[in-house]
């Protein structure tokens, strides 16, 4: 069954744009455009995910959140707000958000957080085990050390982030987008290049052939696809 979603957004422009797009990514979703109505939507707690503006007519999204917090709410919240004011990001996390998104926003990256919270959620994002094997060589989750072409070397945090991200999906194709969202986190995203330079790195660790990657795997125009 497809994934509910609540958009709470006043602005009917935005409001359209998000719902179309989610529903043109396979969701169902709802929306309400006032802090009242919104509120007794969330009250329902029949949706996996809420999206919530923060300026709405009749209150805060900030407090609209955290009303629902406080009454047991626990599904992902997604917070939009046209302010950019780091102030504005930390009231949405402390009163309970998981994520924040400032408006502007593009498209993509919206339902990349989507795709992101929708998956916690769901506790798909198991914690690696303590080691790992690529070829011949091994990553030790616990200790960040690694045997490679380069003998053995301690990864930086975002090479270790990155092993984890593919060591859970493996065989699966992983977009620039996703990479970003999950080692990089919300808010410091780098420029795709920076991801190339990565990949090239940890190919010259682990590939046989750095020339010739087995395990570190371009897709075309789509992202990369790790085969341990
Ligand atoms: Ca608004």
């Amino acid at each position: 069954m497809a994934e509910r979603i609540l958009v709470i957004e006043d602005e009917a422009l935005v409001r359209d744009l998000v719902v179309l797009n989610l529903k043109h990514a396979g969701y169902e979703v709802v929306s309400e455009g006032t802090f009242a109505t919104g509120a007794a939507a969330l009250a329902r707690a029949d949706v996996s995910l809420a999206i919530v503006d923060v300026m709405l007519p009749g209150g805060e999204g900030f407090s609209l959140v955290r009303d629902a917090r406080d009454a047991g709410l626990r599904c992902p919240i997604l917070m939009l707000t046209a302010r950019s004011e780091v102030q504005a990001k930390v009231r949405g996390l402390d009163c309970g958000a998981d994520d924040y998104l400032t408006k502007p926003f593009d498209v993509t990256e919206l339902l990349a957080r989507v795709r992101s919270l929708l998956r916690r959620a769901a506790g798909t994002v198991a914690a690696p085990g303590p080691s790992f094997q690529v070829g011949d060589f091994t990553v030790r989750f616990d200790t960040g050390r690694a045997t490679t072409n380069e003998g053995e070397v301690t990864l930086s945090d975002k090479e270790l982030k990155l092993m984890e991200l593919f060591s859970r999906n493996v065989d699966r194709v992983l977009s620039r987008a996703d990479i970003l969202e999950e080692v990089w986190g919300m808010d410091a995203f780098p420029t795709d290049r920076t991801i190339d330079k990565f990949i090239l790195r940890l190919r010259r660790l682990f590939e046989p052939n750095a020339e010739s990657p087995t395990h570190f795997i371009t897709v075309r125009g789509r992202g990369y696809l790790f085969r341990p």
